[in-house]
């Protein structure tokens, strides 16, 4: 059995790593909280303003679950 297409997701502080922008505010105007990420050490995030409209930006590993999951969606 090859498990080649099973290799062991890199979330190390120096994996490479991908952004994705968030709502940084629900529709009523409360604000989202932001929980630092339990499936990859290099996660971080920054508020950017785009387009007027201010989001989260956050930052984690590419191979970390949860980003897969927030580029999926
Ligand atoms: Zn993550």
């Amino acid at each position: 059995m090859s498990d080649a297409g099973k290799r062991k997701p890199n979330v190390t502080y120096n994996a490479p790593i991908g952004s994705v922008d968030l709502v940084a505010f629900k529709e009523d105007g409360t604000s989202y909280e932001i929980w630092a990420c339990l499936d990859c050490l290099p996660w971080h995030a920054e508020l950017v303003r785009v387009e007027g409209e201010l989001l989260v930006r956050e930052w984690h590993a590419v191979d970390c679950p949860q980003f897969q999951n927030l580029i999926s969606a």
